[in-house]
């Protein structure tokens, strides 16, 4: 009989037990659900380790941008930059505003958006930044900065990076606001959710009416207030983007294994790179001078010139190997969307276009084995 076949490598995976599980005894048994104490306490636990004075949880990093780009109060007429390789929802957020996206290019050996293609972007009508730390890895905040007038506001999309840091600062502190991202393909996850950090209360006010619908007072406020006939004021117009009290307690939970992750993952991304750095044709993510990486992911580039194979032909022959891998993310200037709306080509960012068609994300995860990191190596040295 032949060994049973060893069960595939996912790309990701999230990493809970059983204290994510006792977390939410609590806010079950009290049937406080919607958002109350433990998000308020993941909240603060969350700004506490990212150093910035607020931290707003929400029901995704998108809604989390949203909300910051509301709050800021970009709409018609507006420009925000953004990076064209990223996850769509970057740029969705400011159609959904109603703004015009303008698209910088980024740079393939780090993937993340080029300050000079930044400076050249920029308009009277520029109102934001949205500076992508792509797969874990911060941008170049400082040139950013510099290429851009005071009141042009840097937003941190750190969706991927959480624990990360830049010239000894945490992500989430490095602009007028950061987002991050909960959802399972992350470092630290509540299923879905997202959360806004900021060091402006007046900021941080907006986004917490903005998040429920608009109100003057929190719902948890208001239920324990004197006054049962009082309904909060709704002066401006809102969302409904909160996150549950069961995502929150799940959320604290991880958050207390943020940096034992990140760790992991550091070692991992630096198995990787001694073991392939061998394969002339594969161009590996490097380590950065100017702070830590959170690798959520790790993302290889496919040199199309020197390798045995397309990269889609080697994603193929990885999944027959049990190996999942993914592109990096997508040039968002090439979705049909963006594409048939504004009439651009793959050529417009060579950059994006280059990293949407060689770029691979491999496994790496904290439920991986040493043996499945060894199955990863040989198979793609066998290829
Ligand atoms: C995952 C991701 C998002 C979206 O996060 P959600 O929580 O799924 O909304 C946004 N931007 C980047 C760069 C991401 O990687």
């Amino acid at each position: 009989m032949n060994p049973a076949p060893k069960p595939p490598i996912p790309i990701a995976v999230p990493c809970m037990g059983e204290e994510e599980w006792l977390a939410l005894r609590e806010p079950i048994e009290t049937g406080w659900l919607t958002q109350g104490p433990k998000v308020a306490a993941f909240e603060r636990a969350f700004g506490e380790r990212h150093g910035v004075r607020f931290a707003l949880a929400s029901t995704s990093c998108t809604t989390a941008l949203h909300l910051v780009l509301a709050a800021l109060g970009i709409g018609p007429g507006d420009e925000v930059i953004v990076p064209a390789f990223t996850w769509v929802s970057t740029v969705n957020v400011v159609l959904l505003c109603g703004a015009v996206p303008v698209f910088a290019d980024v740079d393939p050996h780090t993937f993340n958006i080029r300050p000079d293609e930044v400076e050249r972007c920029l308009t009277s009508r520029t109102r934001a930044v949205i500076a992508v730390h792509l797969f874990g890895r911060c941008a170049e905040i400082d040139a950013i900065r510099a290429a851009l007038p005071p009141d042009v506001h840097l937003v941190e999309d750190a969706a991927c990076a959480a624990g990360a840091s830049y010239r000894g600062r945490p992500a989430g502190g490095l602009g007028t606001a950061g987002v991050f991202s909960f959802h399972p393909r992350k470092s630290i996850t509540t299923g879905e959710g997202g959360m806004v950090t900021t060091n402006d209360p007046v900021l941080a006010e907006r986004v917490a009416m903005l998040r429920n619908h608009g109100a003057s007072t929190p719902e948890e406020v208001r239920h324990t207030g004197p006054k049962p006939f009082l309904l909060p004021a709704f002066d401006v117009l809102g969302f409904n983007y909160r996150m549950t009290d069961l995502q929150g307690a799940v959320g604290l939970v991880q958050l207390g294994k943020l940096d034992r992750f990140v760790d992991e993952r550091a070692a991992a991304a630096a198995l990787y790179r001694e073991a392939l750095a061998d394969l002339p044709w594969l161009r590996l993510p490097a380590e950065p001078e100017e702070g830590r990486h959170a690798w959520q992911a790790f993302v290889v580039s496919v040199n199309p010139e020197t390798a045995p194979h397309s990269r889609n032909a080697m994603m193929e022959l990885l999944q027959e190997q049990g190996i999942a891998t993914r592109p990096g993310t997508h040039a968002v200037h090439m979705l049909g969307h963006y594409r048939d709306r504004f009439g651009l080509r793959p050529d417009d960012f060579p950059g994006a276009r280059d990293c949407d068609r060689h770029s691979m994300a491999i496994p790496l995860h904290n439920r991986m084995t040493h043996d499945d990191y060894t199955h990863v190596i040989d198979t793609l040295h066998s290829l």
